[in-house]
C-alpha cells in the first residue's frame, strides 16, 4: 500500500503539476488513494499526500455524492460567505485547529474519464474541496489557522517530531 507522507517532506510544499494522461494507470492510482484514505479514515486525500507531485485528488465525505475523484480541478469561485470549523489532515497527523473558508465554492476539474465536469459544493463537501485544493498549491491546513493556534501547535509540532528530525520547523 502507498504510503502517506507528513509535515517536513518538501513534496507536501511543492506546486502540483497538472495530470497530462488521463488512463487505466492513472485510474489505478485513484483506486489506490481511496484505499489508502480509508485506511486512515479520511475524507480527502490529494496525490501529493502520498509523495506524487500531480494535480489530482479524491474526496468521500460519507454523503450522497460525496465521493469523488478531481483531476486538474480549478477553483471558480468562491462564496463571500465563510465558516469556520476545526480541520485536521492526513499528513499532520494529532493536529486539529478552526479554520475559516468559503461556505460555497464552484469547481471545475474532470473526471476519471477525462470529462469535463463542474461541480457547486456547499459545507463539508466544499470544505474538504478547499483543503484538498491547497494541497495541491503547498498549503497546508496548519497554514491558515490565527496566530494564537498557530503558536500552540509549533509548540505541540516540535515537541512531538524535535527528536526525530530537528529539521522539520525550518
Ligand atoms: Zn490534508
Amino acid at each position: 500500500m502507498m504510503k502517506i507522507i507528513t509535515l517536513g517532506d518538501e513534496c507536501l510544499r511543492r506546486s502540483a503539476e497538472p495530470v497530462v494522461k488521463i488512463d487505466g494507470v492513472l485510474n489505478q492510482r485513484i483506486q489506490d488513494m481511496f484505499a489508502v484514505m480509508y485506511a486512515k479514515n479520511g475524507i480527502g486525500l490529494a496525490a501529493p499526500q502520498v509523495g506524487d507531485s500531480r494535480r489530482l485528488f479524491v474526496i468521500d465525505t460519507r454523503e450522497e455524492k460525496g465521493k469523488l475523484s478531481l483531476i486538474n480541478p480549478k477553483i471558480v469561485s468562491y462564496s463571500s460567505a465563510e465558516v469556520e470549523m476545526e480541520e485536521g489532515c492526513l499528513s499532520v497527523p494529532g493536529i486539529y485547529g478552526p479554520v475559516s473558508r468559503s461556505s460555497v465554492v464552484t469547481v471545475e476539474y474532470l473526471d476519471e474519464q477525462g470529462s469535463e465536469r463542474i461541480l457547486k459544493a456547499r459545507d463539508l463537501l466544499a470544505r474538504v474541496i478547499l483543503h484538498e485544493y491547497d494541497h495541491l498549491e503547498g498549503t497546508l491546513f496548519i497554514d491558515l489557522l490565527k496566530p494564537e493556534y498557530l503558536e500552540k501547535i509549533t509548540r505541540e509540532l516540535s515537541e512531538a517530531h524535535l527528536q526525530k528530525d530537528p529539521g522539520v520547523l525550518e
